[in-house]
This record gives C-alpha cells, sequence and structure tokens, in this order.
C-alpha cells in the first residue's frame, strides 16, 4: 500500500490481462507508452501545493474540524490497550441487488448518491452506538483528478475526514442533506493529504488510537476487473491479513450482484460475534431506510426481531406467583408454624416468635386507637433493639405504613422529614424523646417499658388482629423511606406490601434462606435494605442477631458476634465486608453473603470468595424495592469484571424487569451503554407529596402488554449495558448522584443547603476519588463579603446534614470555570489539597508521637497537608478507616487505644497526648528488671 493502491490494482490487473494475452500468442506490448510517471506527479504535487495555495487548503481543513471531539469509542468487547496495535480480522458480507436497488432510488429522490446514503445509514449506526452527536469519520477518495493520470500504479489515494452531526432526533432527508453537503464539500477539497492535514491542524496526540478518525468507511468504485486470460482458469482469494488499519473500516464495492463489501476489525477491541452484529444492525438499517426514508432517526431500529426479543423478553422472563397478602399476615402464618423458635436476639433479649407477635399485637391495637391504619403513617425513632422490630412489625399489623428515622441525623433533617411524611404516630424511647422535633397533631409513644407490667401496652390483647380485608391489602402502604434528594430536601419513596411481599418472596428462593438461618442484621432501618435483614427471616422461621451500635461499626467486634451466634448469612455494603475482611474474619465455608448498595469490585470479590459458600451480588434503588437484580459471584465472573471495575449485576428477580434503552427508548443493543430502567412488582407508588418528581422518574412503560395498562418504568439514573449472555454491567450515573459507603448522596443536596449560608454565594458540592478508595466530598464555594470561617461552614453544615453528607474539604474560589455550554465544569476544579494548603496555617507536629501520626493519618486518609489540630472525620476519616489508625497504633507502639477514646477526640495531638499516657503506665508498671530488659529506664 505503501506504493500503490486500489485503483492501482485496477490498473495492475488490466496490464497484466493485456500483456498475458498478447505475449501468449507472440504479439508485442499493447499497452501504450505513459505520457507521466509518479515521480513527475510528487513534484508537480510539491509545487502546487505550498504557499497561498496550501493556506487556502489548510484553512478550509480547520475550519472544518473545528471543536470535532476527536476519539470515539465504539462499544468494545475490551478495554482499548494504551498503545494501538494492528491485529485485526475482517468479515464479509453482500447486500442483495434488490436492497441496493432501494437504496440507490432513495438516495436519487434526495438529490444524493449511494456512497452518501449508505454513509448516513452508517453514521445512524454509530450515533445510536455512542449518543455521539457530532464525530470524525475517514474515508478514502482516489485522487486521480487528472486524465493522465488514471493508468498509473501509484500511492494516489487520500482519506478525507469526513464530520458527522447527528443533532437529536433529525429527519432522515434532513441528514441526507445534510450529509450531501458535507461530503461534497470535502470532495472538493482532496488535495491536501492526509498526513500534511495531520501535521498542520491541532491533532490530540494519543498513542492509544489513530489520529483525528478511527472508523473508516469506504465504497470502491474503482473500476472492477475481470480476471480473465486465455487457457486459465483463475478465481480471486482474498486474504485474510491479520490486521486492521483502524477500529472498524466499513468497505463496500458495488458489482452485478449486489454490494460485496467486509467489515475489518481490531481483534484489540471487539470479538467475532461483535462485529457480526454490528453488520446486522448495518443492514437491518438500510432496510427500514429502504421501508420508509421520510422517518426520524428515533424512528428506526438496528435491531433484529430476535435480537430485540432477547433484550425485552427472554431476558425479563421472571415471571413467578406471589401470594396477594400483606407482610404481617405472612408472618401470622410463620408463627403458627414456628412459635416458640427464637425470632430476634438483641441487646440481651431474645424474642420468640409467639412473643415478638404477642408484643406486636398489643403495639397495633394501641397504635389503632390512635388513629392508625391503611395509608396512616407512624414514624419510627429508637435504637438498635428487639423493640424496634416489633415497632415495625406493630405499626404493619395496624395497617399504617413506618417511616424510619435515624436517631443520630441533626434535628433539623429529621424536622425536615417528618414534615413531609407527617406521621400520625411517633415511636420512640425516652432517651430519644425529647430530642425529636416532633410535629403539631403527631402523637408521640414511649415504648420503654411498654410491654412491662403496668405498662403502657400491657392491658392490651395480644392475640391476632381479626381479618380484616383494609389490613392486608398488597396496594396499602408499607413503608416511606427517605433518601437524598438533588432539590435540597431528601424525598420519601413510598413502598407497598405488594412489593415488599413480591421482593421477599423471590429472596427467600435465591439467594435463599431457611428455618435454619440465622441472619446477622447490620444496617440501619433508615435505609431500605434493613428491611430484608429483619423481614425475610421473619417469613422462614429463621433468627434475627441484631448487631448493636458498637458492632456494626467495628469489624472484629462483628466478626466475634457472627461466631457467637453462629450466624450463617450477612448482607453488607462493600464497605461493610471490607471492615470484616479488615479485621480479619476468618469467614465459614457454609455463609451466606450478600453485597450491595455499591458496585461490588473483582478485588473484594476475589477477597470473598474463598472465605464464604455463596457470594452474591445484589443490586436495586431505594424506588424498586430494596433489590432488584441479584446474582451470584462465581469465581469466572470475578476476572471476567475487569474491563468496567465491576462484577456485572442481574438477573433480574421475580416479576421484575430490567431494560437497557437508549437516548430514543429503543432497547440498546447488546454491548451498548444504555440507560438502566426497571419495571414490574417492585415499583415504587412514587416519591410522597411530589407528583412532579414522580412523573419524571416514573415513567409510562412503552414495552408492557395490553394487560399491563398503566404500567411505568423506574429511570435508575443507572449507566449500563448487556453482555451477549445477558448479564448487566454497571457503568456508573448519568447524573452526579455518588454512593459514599453504601448511602446514596446528591452532592447537589449538600449544595443546595450550603447555598443557603449568608457568607456562601455560589456553591458546587463533588465527590472527588481519593489515594485510597473511597470518594470524597468536597464544597468549592464563591464566597461573599465577609467570607465566612471553615469552621462556621461546617458548623453549619452539622446542624442540617447526617455525618456522612458532610463534605471533608471546603475550597473557596473566586469564579468557576465554566464549560461551553455555560455550566459549572466540574472536572476543572482544583484539587483540594492545592487550595487547602494555600489557605490554611498547618498546625506542625512537635512530638515523635505526633510526628509519627501525621505519617499513619496521611496513608490511612491517602491525603497530605494534616495538621495537628485537624479534626479526623473532617479530613473524610469516617467510622471504617478510624479503626486502621487503632491497628497502626498498635502495631507502631505496642498498645492498644480504645476507638472510643479516638472518636472523642479525633486529633492527633489528643491521640498523642493518649498515647504518650498509655506508654507512660505502661512503663510505670514496669518492675526494675523488665525495664532493664527492655533498655528502659524510668525517670
Ligand atoms: P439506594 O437507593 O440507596 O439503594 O441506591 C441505589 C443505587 O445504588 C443504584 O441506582 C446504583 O447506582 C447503586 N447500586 C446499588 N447496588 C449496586 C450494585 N450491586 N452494583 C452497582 N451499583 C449499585
Ligand atoms: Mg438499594
Amino acid at each position: 500500500h505503501i506504493v500503490s493502491d486500489g485503483w492501482s490494482m485496477g490498473v495492475l490487473i488490466r496490464e497484466v490481462v493485456a500483456l498475458y494475452t498478447a505475449f501468449s500468442a507472440h504479439h508485442l506490448s499493447p499497452l501504450p507508452e505513459l505520457p507521466i510517471q509518479y515521480a513527475d506527479y510528487a513534484v508537480w504535487q510539491r509545487e502546487w501545493l505550498q504557499g497561498e495555495a496550501l493556506d487556502a487548503e489548510v484553512a478550509f481543513w480547520r475550519e472544518q474540524l473545528a471543536g470535532a471531539p476527536q476519539a470515539i469509542d465504539l462499544p468494545a468487547d475490551r478495554t482499548r490497550p494504551p498503545v494501538h496495535g494492528s491485529a485485526g480480522h475482517h468479515l464479509r458480507f453482500t447486500l442483495p441487488k434488490s436492497l441496493v436497488a432501494q437504496i440507490h432510488s432513495l438516495a436519487r429522490q434526495e438529490g444524493a448518491t449511494l456512497y452518501m446514503a449508505l454513509l448516513a445509514a452508517f453514521e445512524v449506526q454509530i450515533h445510536r452506538y455512542t449518543r455521539l452527536a457530532d464525530f470524525l469519520i475517514g474515508s478514502p477518495v482516489a485522487n486521480r483528478q487528472h486524465r493522465e493520470l488514471e493508468d498509473l500504479i501509484g500511492f494516489f489515494v487520500n482519506t478525507l475526514v469526513l464530520r458527522a452531526r447527528v443533532p437529536g432526533d433529525l429527519s432522515l432527508p434532513d441528514l441526507l442533506a445534510q450529509v450531501r453537503e458535507t461530503t461534497l464539500a470535502a470532495f472538493g477539497r482532496q488535495d491536501l493529504p492526509f498526513e500534511k492535514l495531520v501535521q498542520s491542524t491541532e491533532v490530540a496526540r494519543d498513542t492509544s488510537r489513530s489520529p483525528l478518525f478511527q472508523i473508516l468507511f469506504v465504497l470502491q468504485n474503482a473500476p472492477a476487473q475481470t480476471l480473465a486470460l486465455p487457457d486459465l482458469t483463475l478465481e480471486v482469494l482474498e486474504p485474510e491479513s491479520g490486521t486492521s488499519k483502524f477500529d472498524l473500516t466499513l468497505s463496500m464495492m458495488e458489482t452485478a450482484e449486489g454490494l460485496h463489501g467486509f467489515l475489518e476489525y481490531s481483534t484489540d477491541l471487539f470479538d467475532a460475534t461483535t462485529a457480526a452484529r454490528m453488520l446486522g444492525h448495518f443492514r437491518n438499517l438500510l432496510e427500514e431506510l429502504a421501508t420508509d426514508h421520510r422517518r426520524h432517526i428515533s424512528e428506526l431500529s438496528m435491531l433484529g426481531i430476535a435480537e430485540r426479543r432477547e433484550l425485552l423478553a427472554a431476558w425479563n422472563d421472571t415471571r413467578t406467583e406471589i401470594p396477594a397478602l400483606s407482610f404481617h399476615r405472612l408472618f401470622d402464618l410463620q408463627v403458627r408454624i414456628s412459635p416458640d423458635a427464637p425470632a430476634v436476639v438483641g441487646n440481651g433479649t431474645v424474642l420468640t416468635y409467639q412473643d415478638l407477635n404477642h408484643q406486636a399485637n398489643q403495639l397495633a391495637r394501641h397504635l389503632r386507637e390512635l388513629g392508625a391504619g391503611p395509608e396512616v403513617r407512624v414514624g419510627i425513632a429508637l435504637e438498635r433493639s428487639p423493640a424496634m422490630l416489633t415497632a415495625l412489625l406493630g405499626t404493619l399489623k395496624s395497617g399504617a405504613a413506618y417511616v424510619p428515622l435515624d436517631p443520630s441525623h441533626p434535628r433539623e433533617r429529621l424536622a425536615m422529614i417528618l414534615a413531609d411524611a407527617r406521621p400520625a404516630v411517633l415511636l420512640t424511647g425516652e432517651r430519644l424523646q425529647g430530642e425529636l422535633p416532633v410535629p403539631e397533631g403527631c402523637r408521640v409513644v414511649c415504648l420503654d417499658g411498654a410491654w412491662d407490667e403496668g405498662g403502657l401496652l400491657a392491658a392490651e390483647a395480644s392475640e391476632d388482629l381479626a381479618e380484616d380485608a383494609s389490613l392486608e391489602s398488597p396496594e396499602s402502604l408499607a413503608y416511606v423511606i427517605f433518601t437524598s434528594g438533588s432539590t435540597g430536601k431528601p424525598k420519601g419513596v413510598q413502598i407497598t406490601h405488594g412489593a415488599l411481599v413480591n421482593f421477599l418472596f423471590s429472596m427467600q428462593r435465591a439467594p435463599g434462606l431457611g428455618a435454619s438461618d440465622v441472619l446477622v442484621a447490620v444496617t440501619t432501618v433508615s435505609f431500605d435494605i434493613a428491611a430484608l435483614e429483619l423481614f425475610l427471616p421473619l417469613l422462614v422461621g429463621a433468627r434475627i442477631e441484631l448487631a448493636g451500635r458498637e458492632e456494626v461499626s467495628d469489624g472484629a467486634l462483628l466478626a466475634a458476634r457472627i461466631a457467637s451466634s453462629e450466624a450463617t448469612a450477612l448482607q453488607a455494603t462493600p464497605a461493610g465486608w471490607r471492615m470484616l475482611l479488615d479485621a480479619g474474619w476468618p469467614g465459614d465455608p457454609g455463609f451466606k453473603a450478600l453485597c450491595g448498595g455499591e458496585a461490588l469490585t473483582p478485588d473484594l470479590a476475589e477477597r470473598l470468595l474463598p472465605l464464604v459458600g455463596s457470594l452474591w451480588n445484589v443490586y436495586g434503588p431505594t424506588e424498586t424495592t430494596i433489590w432488584s437484580a441479584a446474582g451470584r459471584v462465581e469465581p469466572v465472573s470475578a476476572a471476567v469484571a475487569a474491563p468496567t471495575g465491576s462484577i456485572p449485576i442481574g438477573p433480574a428477580i421475580a416479576n421484575t424487569t430490567l431494560y437497557v434503552l437508549d437516548q430514543y427508548f429503543d432497547p440498546a443493543a447488546v454491548g451498548v451503554m444504555g440507560d438502566l430502567f426497571i419495571g414490574g412488582s417492585g415499583l415504587s407508588r412514587g416519591y410522597l407529596g411530589s407528583p412532579e418528581m414522580t412523573a419524571d422518574r416514573f415513567v409510562p412503560d412503552p414495552f408492557a402488554g395490553k394487560a399491563a395498562r398503566g404500567a411505568r418504568l423506574y429511570r435508575t439514573g443507572d449507566l449500563a449495558r448487556r453482555r451477549g449472555d445477558g448479564t448487566i454491567d454497571f457503568l456508573g450515573r448519568a447524573d452526579h448522584q455518588i454512593k459514599i459507603r453504601g448511602y446514596r448522596i446528591e452532592p447537589d443536596e449538600i449544595a443546595a443547603v450550603l447555598a443557603k449560608h449568608p457568607g456562601v454565594r455560589e456553591t458546587v458540592v463533588v465527590a472527588r476519588k481519593s489515594a485510597i478508595g473511597d470518594p470524597r466530598l468536597v464544597a468549592y464555594l464563591i464566597p461573599g463579603d465577609p467570607a465566612p470561617a471553615f469552621d462556621d461552614l461546617r458548623g453549619f453544615l452539622r446542624d442540617k446534614l447526617p455525618a456522612y453528607m458532610l463534605p471533608t474539604d471546603y475550597v473557596m474560589l473566586e469564579s468557576f470555570p465554566l464549560n461551553p455550554s455555560g455550566k459549572v465544569d466540574r472536572r476543572a476544579l482544583p484539587a483540594p489539597e492545592a487550595a487547602v494548603a494555600a489557605d490554611r496555617e498547618l498546625a506542625l507536629p512537635e512530638t515523635p508521637t505526633e510526628e509519627t501520626l501525621v505519617a499513619v493519618w496521611e496513608q490511612v486518609l491517602g491525603r497530605t497537608g494534616i495538621g495537628i489540630h485537624d479534626n479526623f472525620f473532617e479530613l473524610g476519616g469516617h467510622s471504617l478507616l478510624a479503626p486502621q489508625v487503632i491497628s497502626r497504633v498498635e502495631q507502631t507502639f505496642q498498645i492498644r487505644l480504645p476507638l472510643r477514646t479516638f472518636f472523642e477526640s479525633p486529633t492527633i495531638s489528643a491521640t498523642a497526648l493518649n498515647i504518650d499516657l498509655l506508654l507512660l503506665e505502661e512503663i510505670e508498671a514496669l518492675t526494675e528488671e523488665e525495664a532493664a530488659e527492655m533498655g528502659v529506664s524510668v525517670v
């Protein structure tokens, strides 16, 4: 190819045929002498293409390509290697004559050529694969613009860079008109060689891809030569070069039988099945075009019938019969089966199924007297204890829905939630009672001692409440969970009994739970996944081991509890599992491990798999009831996960559908990234008191059959893609929502709250990846006059937001970097370290202990710039990192600092003092001999 091109091949064949025919008949060469040679052309081109002529060409192309993205990432099977290689394959195909004739004719109707129509279809295909509205495609031109060049063998071909613009939902005639204009303009400027173009325009140099474009489109129009030589039978062999010049080359040539073509693809990126699928999509698009080319891009589908059926139906075949009963009715049934089995153990108390049921019945009766019933809400603010579980059950039995409140959240936030939830009753304990901002008209019931003799509920009857259809309906509300809202206010997700029961039934089968199981419950009730821990065991006669507050945040204590209770199952977030593993939990070959709430990384899966009997990756938003997908993690899938950095999710649980849809609400093809939508029985009714927000996220389900009129899909905001085997890769978020240690956070909620501070003019909160993995919340702000003090901002937010939502860094800027559309360019915001260091005087360590601790903190927090009076938790530390400080202190100083001491005064100066005091105590306790042995002298 260095010395010739496609056209030259035609010339070569023609001349070989002419010469062979002539010589075999003993004739002289019939070929005329060439008027010029390639060298003449080269000289001419060099003379012509300089000065003004060159400048004009360059100017045209510069303008043509200005601002165009120069990288396209097609949905690939593997991540792009850092240096692009040339390994490849190609697949041949033929498009039938009839189809080609139709494309020809529609092109003609629109004043375009076959080339333009094929290119337009290919652009639509790439647009739908990538969602890009503006991209570049290469296309070769023969570049023999003078009669004298036609018979030369040499490298004349040039590669033009065509700008594809597929903005929004264009009609196909408009797209064709636009393609025609672009290609005609480009063909008119084909003299500037590609290599000159690369030299003279701003090309992002990137070793991982070819410059300017990575996809080539070819329609060969070099005159096809038939090889026919006297007395010889000839056959065209098409060698497999094993190479690919670009990521993808779609090449076609018109022949008498239709369009012959091949798709050449980089094997670094694509598998043969993927390439074949792409060819299928191209052909489907052309067929759609041929049927009716006056449609819009959104109305075309690339998918074949079988593919569509697989994506929509086959991979969502989850229909399962579920009893139409409320959760508490199912619980009543279990009580009859195992009345004396322990139901819940916690705080030194054991409640059997019978006890739990009796107490819940008593509470339910009392609640009914206070007006509880279907659709009425009951707030629950209780410490972790069996009474908390009784309160949940009692509420459900009264027919009401519970609204869990985390007593550790600040008053202002609880007040906001309570104002929205408007509970009729608030169940709480004596210690918390005074601190809660009880809304007007809400009755407060203190449950301390309520069941004891002479207590509030002692006189209530304890048998099951009379059957009452209004109390058993699967339609009625079971709970409302509040989750972070980007508008600055948490939003209440309403879940019905039907959704809850559907979920629990599905979980009972897979991962599965039975009467002999013991599940350690670790999750706070204000997080929806707690319902699995507290309710699933109660449907199967299993035992709940309710971990206490200390146990849930201390891996060693939790491991001890798992061992002492002979637990068989635990559900936790990835952070929770890490905490347990870091504490040296030895595992148990019969153990069932559920991990969810955040992406499960392959490294965590690889640590867990050898320690447990089974590991399950569970996925789901609060809005679709706890988990919508549950997949067992096999050792092989841990390795398979590498390209996305997380273990795939799926399959969908019972009566649940998962759809990955493209921007036009069509199923995204296998491998193509789209938005993940969830449908089926788990769907929430929507957000409490927010019909607009509900309408925005819960959209009509276009795929539900007629029988399911009114069915909706929940738009999760998650980005995902289907693999060829139906499993789903989680690819991150389409919005700013983040997860920190399983907590769902809208950084915009934090910003909305912070913006209310009088010293803040504008603010944006982002999550930044820190050196140690966990993202860190950073608040950037444009201060008012006078500028607020950092401590003031911290205090302000601490009164309004739960601890996990507090930014660890505050950075003041004069203005925010903006992107071309005028929005804050979040990626261009400076790293907090730089800003903080410049802004603050660091209190430096003064003792050797302090010095050591600074190094320990730096390692644990993954940051520098730490002063000895800084608060560990305000620098990004959290309850799971604190134990790491303790264990490093233990390694270094051979003493065990109590975790509580650290929590009480989490600064380096205080910790150093405590360490020194402990060391001193130890030294003082030494006998003289011991001291001498250790080389210590007591002064
Ligand atoms: P939440 O409403 O708190 O359950 O948060 C739901 C969100 O958490 C989902 O939309 C995902 O972004 C994320 N998520 C939950 N489980 C998983 C998982 N197993 N893998 C990846 N992301 C997850
Ligand atoms: Mg969830």
